[in-house]
């Protein structure tokens, strides 16, 4: 496992839309373990392969107090989703601030598990708001792009 370099707010590549993951591989699978490996190095919450330089569609996510659950989606969709509330949100690429953004607490989303497996997955509250933040990720959305007017500040470590 390997700590990737982030690609940080500025990069053209964070504003492409990332391509399906068509089939299961080797370099998927390492993949996916550097990314688990960046996000803990990083303490995100999650990490969006584009995040990473990679233009697939592929997210890992762990909102665990812990951080020993990491959840791995391919090719991810949200087909369900209710109960929009605003909260606080970061980003990896977008290091030293934060701001407000509306988020659906509670959704549904469709996907293919590291072994390729169709599963569905019923998000609520942080997870939920996790899952949107990197969805828009391989769509090439920051969450500064949603984010509440005048809501943008540095972030302030001592709060978490
Ligand atoms: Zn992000």
């Amino acid at each position: 496992m390997v700590v990737r370099k982030i690609l940080l707010n500025g990069n053209p590549l964070l504003r492409k839309v990332s391509k399906p993951i068509k089939i299961m591989t080797p370099d998927i699978r390492k993949l996916v373990e550097d990314m688990i490996e960046t996000m803990y190095e990083n303490q995100g919450a999650g990490l969006a392969a584009v995040q990473i330089g990679e233009l697939k569609r592929l997210i890992v996510i762990d909102v665990s107090e812990k951080k020993d659950q990491p959840f791995v989606l391919i090719n991810p969709k949200i087909v369900e989703k209710s109960k929009e509330e605003i909260g606080k949100e970061a980003c990896l690429s977008v290091p030293g601030l934060e701001g407000k953004v509306s988020r659906f607490q509670q959704i549904i989303v469709k996907a293919k598990n590291i072994h390729f497996k169709d599963v569905e997955v019923e998000a609520e509250g942080y997870f939920a708001v996790a899952l949107q933040h990197e969805v828009d990720h391989l769509e090439g959305v920051l969450y500064i792009d949603r984010v509440e007017t005048g809501t943008l500040k540095p972030s302030r470590d001592d709060e978490e």
